[in-house]
This record gives structure tokens, sequence and C-alpha cells, in this order.
């Protein structure tokens, strides 16, 4: 089975959100108000224990994350957050294990930056912030950072942290990447659920239900702005015989070649759709009768003259289509009504032919 319609792609499904997911402007919200009692605290037990630098410096972080959460507030800049808090928890926490405030416990807190920045982050820059932290670490612990940082760390805890430092962010990488699949997977399944939800199977173009939809779409518009729409039934003539005399997947061939022909020769604006078995609903917006009717005959036409390939032999098939515009305040079930009833009448005046509601056919 051909399939006609191509599906939404990845990067367009990985801009969307799943159910139950926090939104990354709220996490880093709540990150937000989490952080600046804490600085604020640890800001008045530095000044307590005779350290009004840190003290300042501490005051200064809180008020850059609240300022940060501020500009948000008023500009709903979701980018500009993200940047700003990443920048701001960067150089804390930098600050925080080069000047090891906390008689150097405070660079513990260098935990806290891993899942916070796969979460808030594209993989890539996780990947970037991480290697890079551990890099800055490694440096700050070296030779080199002890030349000009004067900093307390023992060597086995210098050992020590890098190495759980390193395994930590190895393992949010490994759970963020699980994250980001299975989110992929559960955004792919209900892209497919819905595309099979509103498309035909066999031929990829919309299914009755979604016509109808499309059908109420148009509808409302006609009603606020009087552009007439019009319809297009169609249905294979004498289908039943080519069922009969070729089989059944000629009978689906036949079906399939239809809807493409429907495609090529209709306009981006139009909603094409398999109406039922061998019925197609074609939905015209802003097209008179003779556009209509127009249209009708150049589909009937293009039909005629593509043969079905069965084997070796090619079968030649014809349409009939009834059409009807919308007029005055009529509802839409009355106008496919008048649309099925053109049908009939040109399956009467001996098929392969195009009627319209008001009874003329061509
Ligand atoms: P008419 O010109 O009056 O429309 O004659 P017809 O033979 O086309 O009409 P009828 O309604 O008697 O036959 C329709 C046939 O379409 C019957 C059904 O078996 C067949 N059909 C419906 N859906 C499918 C399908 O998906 N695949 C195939 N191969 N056949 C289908
Ligand atoms: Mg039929
Ligand atoms: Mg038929």
């Amino acid at each position: 089975m051909t399939q006609i319609i191509s599906r939404p792609s990845d990067t367009k499904l990985s801009q969307f959100r799943v159910k139950g997911e926090i939104p990354v402007p709220l996490l880093i919200g709540r990150l937000t108000l989490a952080a600046v009692p804490i600085l604020l605290f640890f800001a008045w037990r530095s000044l307590d224990r005779g350290f009004a630098g840190s003290a300042t410096i501490l005051i200064i972080f809180a008020a850059l994350l609240s300022v940060n959460g501020i500009i948000y507030l008023a500009s709903h800049n979701s980018t500009l957050q993200r940047r700003g808090f990443i920048t701001v928890i960067t150089v804390l926490f930098t600050y925080l294990a080069v000047n090891a405030v906390e008689d150097g416990s405070a660079i513990i807190w260098l935990f806290a930056y891993p899942p916070i920045i796969f979460y808030i982050s594209e993989a890539r820059v996780g990947v970037i912030a991480c290697v890079g932290g551990l890099a800055a670490v490694a440096l700050l612990f070296s030779p080199l950072g002890d030349m000009v940082f004067d900093t307390p760390y023992s060597t086995s805890f210098r050992l020590t942290m890098l190495a759980v430092l390193g395994f930590e962010m190895f393992t949010c990488f490994v759970l963020d990447q699980s994250r980001r699949r299975s989110k992929l997977g559960l955004l792919k399944l209900a892209a497919e659920f819905e595309y099979a939800a509103k498309h035909d199977a066999l031929t990829g173009l919309y299914n009755r239900r979604e016509a109808h939809e499309q059908l109420e779409t148009e509808y409302q518009r006609y009603m606020r702005n009087g552009r007439a729409f019009s319809v297009l039934l169609m249905d294979i003539d004498l289908f039943k015989s080519v069922n009969d005399n070729y089989g059944h997947h000629v009978g689906d061939e036949t079906i399939m070649m239809v809807a493409r022909t429907l495609r090529e020769q209709s306009r981006k604006v139009d909603t094409l759709s398999r109406w039922g078995g061998e019925e197609y609903l074609v939905l015209l917006p802003e097209t008179d009768i003779t556009e209509a009717v127009q249209t009708a005959n150049r589909i009937r036409q293009a039909i005629a003259s593509t043969p079905v390939r069965a084997e070796k032999r090619t079968v030649n098939i014809t349409i009939s289509v009834g059409t009807a515009t919308i007029h005055g305040a009529e509802s839409v079930d009355r106008l496919l009504q008048r649309a099925d009833e053109a049908l009939y009448r040109a399956k009467d005046m001996g098929r392969n032919k195009v009627c319209d509601s008001e009874g003329s056919f061509s």
C-alpha cells in the first residue's frame, strides 16, 4: 500500500511538550524562588562570620537572579530568561568553587549544575557546559590553579570531587538522552494517532470525519464573510465491475489513482477526502458554481484519460460528479444533500458526467 502524504518530521516534534512535563520557564522560576532565600541565608551567615565581601557578592547573585525573573515576568521572553539564568548560575558556581566559600564546602553545590543544565537546555549545550565545567574544576585543582587561587581543598577531596562530578555528569547525560528519546517516541505516537484519525489509510486523503470538520470550518467562514464555497461529490462509475473483473487489488489501485489525480488537479486550498468506498468529496473554498463545474469537468476528463494498469491489461475508468454551491442560510447537510441528488442525476444521464444542483449537466 503506498503512503502518499508524509508525516510530521522529528525536528518539528521536538518543539512540543508532552503532558506532565514541567515547562522550562516555570522550572527556572521555581529554581529562582528556591535559590534567592538560600543565597540570602548564606550571605547572612558570611556577614555573621565577618566575611562582608562574600556576603555582598552572594546578595548580588540573589539580586541578579531576581532581576532575571522580573524581566521574564515583564517580557515573557523565555530564551532571554534561560540564557540569563544559565549565565548567573555558571558565574555563581565558579565563584563558590574559586573562593572556597563556607570553608570550601560550597563547591559541593556544583552537583546541582548538571541536572539543571541538561533539563533547561538542548543536549548539545548541556554536554558543552558540563565538559567545560569539569575541565574548569580540574584546572582549579591543578598546580596551575594553586598558583593563582588559594584554596583549602585536600588532594583526596580534589580526586573524589572530580571523579564523582564526572560520574554525575555522565549519568545526567545518559538519563537526559533517555528522557528525550521517550519524549520523541510519545510525540511521534501522538502524531501518528492524530494522522490516522484524520486520514484514509489507503489514499492518504482526509477521511469523512475530517471532511465534516473542514466543511464546518468553511461554513463558519462563509457565515462571516459571505464568500460562497462549493462541493464536488464524486463516485467511480461501475466500480463493482472493476472488482469483479480484475480483482480487489486492481479496485484498490483504481481508488488510489483517482486520489492521485484529484491531488494533481486541485489547488492547495481545496480539501480532498475519501467520502466512502469509491466516493470522494472535494471542498472548494471561495468558488462559485461555474468554477466548480469547470473544476469537476477537468478532474473527470483527467481520470477518464488515466488508465489503471492491471497485470498485462489496462483498465479505463470514469467518474460521475454532483456539484453544489452554498447559498443563503442553508445548512451543510442541505448542501451535501443537493450535491448527492446532482450526483444521482449524473448517473441517470449515463455516467461520466458532471451535474450541478441547479440541474444543468455536462
Ligand atoms: P455506479 O456507477 O452506480 O456507482 O456503480 P458501482 O458499481 O460503482 O456502484 P456500487 O455502489 O454498486 O459499487 C461500489 C463497490 O465499491 C462495492 C464495493 O465492494 C466496492 N468498494 C468499496 N470500498 C472499496 C475498497 O476500499 N476497495 C475496493 N477494491 N472496493 C471497494
Ligand atoms: Mg458509490
Ligand atoms: Mg460507483
